[in-house]
Parts: C-alpha cells; sequence; structure tokens
C-alpha cells in the first residue's frame, strides 16, 4: 500500500444518479472509463506499452478525472491488471480489485430527485475505485458483453453491443481483418502441402509403400 502525506484527504465525488434522466449519461461514462484504463496497455509492433507508466501517465489520469499522482497511476495499473485477469477468468483477481476498495465507501445523499450515492475514498485511489465501480456496472448492465480481443496478440478488451454478441476484436480493420488474412494464409499452405503428399503418394510405386508397411 502506498503512504499517503499527511495533507492528502478524502473528497467525496458523485459516480452513480439514481434519477431516471442521469441514468444513461453515468452508464455511457461508466464504459468510456472502464475501456480507457483497460486499454492503457496495448501492443504495439510485437512490444508491451503502458499508457499508465510513471512518466507519461498523468495526463490520461487527469483526462479520466484524477490527479495524476505518482500513488494514483500505481493504483490505477494494479487495478487494470486485475481487472484484464478477471475479464481473462482468473478468480484469483477478485483479491485484488476487493484490495482496491479497501478504503472506499459509498454514502447516500439524500436529494428531491432521490438518492444520490457518492464514492468516498482516499484520493489517490479514488480513481481506481471509479474503475472497479465501472467494472462491476458494466457486467451486471451488459452480462457477458465484456471480454479481450480473441487475437491473443492483443492486449485490448472491447463491450460487445452488436445485436447477436458475436463481436470478437477489438478493431475489425486492425484484429479482425488481420486475423482472418492471416488463417486464410495458412489454410492456402495446408492446402498446398496436402496437394503435395497427394501427388507424391500417388506417384509412389506399390511396391515401396508394401515394403514399408
Ligand atoms: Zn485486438
Amino acid at each position: 500500500m502506498v503512504d499517503r502525506g499527511l495533507g492528502e484527504f478524502c473528497i467525496l465525488e458523485a459516480v452513480r444518479e439514481t434519477s431516471v434522466t442521469n441514468r444513461k449519461a453515468t452508464k455511457l461514462e461508466d464504459e468510456d472509463l472502464l475501456i480507457a484504463v483497460l486499454n492503457s496497455a496495448p501492443i504495439v509492433d510485437g512490444s508491451p506499452t503502458d499508457q499508465l507508466a510513471v512518466r507519461e501517465g498523468g495526463e490520461l489520469a487527469k483526462r479520466l478525472g484524477g490527479t495524476g499522482a505518482k500513488s494514483e497511476l500505481l493504483h490505477l495499473q494494479q487495478t487494470r491488471d486485475a481487472l484484464q485477469d478477471i475479464i481473462r477468468g482468473d478468480p484469483d483477481a477478485a483479491d485484488c480489485l476487493a484490495s482496491a476498495l479497501d478504503k472506499a465507501v459509498m454514502l447516500p445523499e439524500v436529494t428531491p430527485d432521490g438518492i444520490r450515492w457518492q464514492l468516498d475514498a482516499p484520493v489517490d485511489e479514488r480513481l481506481s475505485a471509479r474503475v472497479v465501480l465501472a467494472w462491476s456496472h458494466v457486467v451486471q448492465q451488459l452480462p457477458g458483453r465484456l471480454r479481450a480481443c480473441a487475437n491473443t496478440e492483443c492486449n485490448l478488451f472491447l463491450i460487445d453491443h452488436s445485436r447477436p454478441a458475436t463481436a470478437k476484436w477489438c478493431s475489425m480493420t486492425t484484429c479482425g481483418n488481420r486475423i482472418k488474412a492471416r488463417a486464410h494464409a495458412q489454410r492456402a499452405r495446408q492446402g498446398d502441402r496436402f496437394d503435395r503428399s497427394s501427388s507424391a503418394s500417388a506417384s509412389t510405386p506399390t511396391g515401396t509403400l508394401d515394403s514399408n508397411r
């Protein structure tokens, strides 16, 4: 756990609106925040990268509503990695996600429009907690729709909004077409090998085959 200075304090932030008018907008914000963090470690030219690395991650964290502080980035990296693991089916990642919410509580605020739930968390853990809440909201509202890109050489994730729920790729123009082209080339090579072996078998003298049985 990262040590925090005396000057840091807990702040309140609205993360969930219960009024009907705000529900849709909150859902979209959840998805955008979740995907931005999940996809902050893309593989570029075959090498893993990290947009939340301490040197350059501050700007991304600020765009997502954070402070950009080093301690916040470290929490975000741990949370992102745990989310990636749990989406890929590792149940042990739940413990890491739980630790991201260790100091977070949701406080009710009664308003004329209903109850507004507010997140109360240490400032350097607030954005991580928001990301975990966003993940929970998405998987509960859209079960089975959050998944890793089917390209095993890709480290991006997608939320499938297609009607048949069959989306596989983070992007059809990159991963989808690339994998399909690779599969097509592999089938062509296998077909070529099959053709060569067939013609070789056809030309092999019967006596030679019998002697090898
Ligand atoms: Zn992909």
